[in-house]
């Protein structure tokens, strides 16, 4: 008897070395009434290769949970490591990309790029030519001379994911980045992303308040509960994939589509009922 493989059940990642391990995590902010908890023992690993997308209401935590993992924030208790290492401030092997991306509008889309390796004083013939291969990647070739309050919104994401990249970060993390973009815009940046990931295996970290979004691009989908944010699902879903290899209509539009959108919207309306 022939076995048929059955991606649905796919494992895709390794699990024994994880990339990020987060471990009994709270957050509690200080605010003027007194402590706000924002999150509350959260729990999990990020293995390599993987598209973690994060879902969950508005304000439980999830732009709190992407600060911590950039080293914006220490957790109030827990603990948060990149390869075993405690994450404590910012670094260069975490690559952040904002809704707004806070770039030098002043300056050429190529010295936006160039930013970090220059900062971190790599040699011009080394960065260079990698300069120009992301800007080609993120099919900005045309626009490399010019000053990026020129650009559209789009065209300065494309500009904030490269300006990632280039450092070569063992992570991207990535906070409702297409949110303020149109819906034509958005699809165009969401392919982007997808094929960077599959063609790179870069490992994104990607919060989204829109479980369609969630469901086009993550390997596995994080869903937060209403304020204080709780991990209530951790989920693997492989449509992001069978994008990359079928047209995305006939993974957009299919039953199984149907049926994980239903669960995880289900899922969130659920954290408003109480
Ligand atoms: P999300 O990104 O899911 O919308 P946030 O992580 O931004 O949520 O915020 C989580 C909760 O923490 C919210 O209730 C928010 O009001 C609160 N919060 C966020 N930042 C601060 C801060 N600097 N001081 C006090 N409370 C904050
Ligand atoms: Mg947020």
């Amino acid at each position: 008897m022939s076995e048929t493989k059955d991606i649905w059940k796919e494992k895709l990642y390794e699990t024994t070395n994880p990339l990020i391990q987060v471990e009994n995590v709270d957050l509690n902010y200080q605010a003027a009434g007194g402590q706000v908890r924002a999150l509350s023992n959260i729990n999990f690993n990020i293995y390599r290769g993987e598209f973690v997308c994060v879902l969950g209401p508005s304000g439980c935590g999830k732009s709190t949970l992407l600060k911590i993992l950039a080293g914006f924030l220490p957790p109030s208790s827990g603990q948060v490591r990149l390869e075993g290492e405690e994450i404590k401030g910012t670094d260069w092997k975490r690559g952040v990309v904002f809704q707004n991306p806070p770039l030098f509008e002043w300056y050429s889309v190529r010295n936006n790029i160039n930013f970090g390796p220059r900062m971190r004083k790599i040699a011009k013939d080394q960065y260079g030519p990698e300069v120009e291969e992301y800007i080609k990647k993120v099919g900005l070739e045309e626009f490399a001379d010019k000053k990026v309050y020129e650009l559209s919104g789009g065209m300065k994401q494309r500009v904030s994911i490269a300006r990632a990249l280039v450092n070569h970060p063992e992570i991207l993390l990535m906070d409702e980045p297409f949110g303020a973009l149109d819906a034509f815009t958005r699809e165009t940046m969401q392919s982007l992303i997808r094929n960077i990931w599959w063609q790179s295996g870069k490992t994104i970290f990607f919060i989204t308040h829109d479980v369609e979004e969630a469901l086009l691009l993550g390997s596995r989908i994080l869903v937060l509960s209403r304020h204080p944010g709780e991990l209530v699902e951790d989920l693997e879903v492989h449509f992001s994939r069978k994008i990359v290899e079928e047209e995305v209509e006939n993974i957009q539009f299919s039953e199984k589509f149907y049926e994980y959108r239903e669960q995880l919207l289900t899922l969130i309306h659920r954290q408003y009922d109480h």
